[in-house]
């Protein structure tokens, strides 16, 4: 199995997972235009894609899901609450997944884990493929919770959230409102849960970690290092950090 980000951050974002050759979206906060042209930047032949996972509602996760999807004659994979959000309960393309129930695409298992978000019902998935290498993609969620712990144990990658620092935040240029939205328990990760969610989840068999929605205006990527580097047990310049407007490297499982 093999997976890169084609872009993170509070203005989109979009994973892609590939077995056997086939591929799935986790999200697709982009235009449609927009994200061929990332998957193209990734050699990836839109012809590869099964389907696409859908977090959540919000616009940076959902964007472009139904364009590209009609477009491609796909199914997009979403919660019920997700789905009524975005008034896909009628689409023929929709196909409603449950927290805990495995969805099958292709030779990829793939388990939506809830997660505390202000969403309506935010799921966020870890991928498993037929020789049981996991990959765990978390983001937008606001605090830890034991069923996230054990359902993200035992995975070869992991891709999560470093959302913000918490000193930028109070210092920043968001409304008070805004602030307690994003730091709360239904907000996003800062740097230093996202350490404590590292320092949870790491075992001997976890190969690649990567960060990401690392806010442009509440964060600073040297901060997401610095935070990162002890539990990664790396200096804070090879922490990585997924871009907003790049794709990144394949990890390969
Ligand atoms: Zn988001
Ligand atoms: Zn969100």
């Amino acid at each position: 199995m093999r997976y890169a980000s084609l872009g993170s951050g509070s203005r989109g974002n979009a994973t892609l997972v590939v077995e056997n050759e086939r591929a799935v979206l986790i999200d697709c906060g982009f235009s449609k235009r927009n994200v061929l042209t990332r998957l193209q930047a990734s050699g990836t032949d839109p012809r590869q894609l099964d389907g696409v996972f859908v977090t959540h509602e919000h616009g940076d996760h959902a964007k472009g899901v139904v364009a590209l999807c009609e477009g491609l004659n796909i199914p997009f994979y979403a919660s019920f609450g997700t789905a009524r959000k975005m008034e896909w309960l009628e689409h023929p393309l929709w196909r409603c997944i449950r927290s805990d129930e495995v969805m099958t695409v292709g030779a990829m298992g793939v388990l939506p884990v809830v997660v505390p978000h202000d969403a309506e019902e935010p799921l966020q998935f870890v991928i498993e493929n037929a020789q049981q290498r996991r990959l765990g993609v978390l983001s937008d969620l606001g605090s830890l919770t034991p069923h996230i712990l054990s359902a993200y144990e035992g995975c070869h990658g992991l891709q999560v959230e470093a959302n913000h620092d918490p000193q930028m935040l109070r210092s920043g240029p968001y409304p008070p409102s805004l602030q307690a939205r994003v730091a709360g328990n239904f907000g996003h990760l800062s740097n230093q849960q996202c350490a404590q969610l590292l320092e949870r989840l790491m075992w001997d068999g976890l190969q690649h970690v990567t960060a990401g929605h690392i806010s442009e205006k509440n964060n600073a990527r040297t901060l997401v290092g610095e935070a990162l580097c002890g539990v990664l047990g790396c200096a804070p310049s090879d922490v990585r950090l997924l871009e907003q407007d790049a794709v990144s490297d394949w990890c390969q499982l």
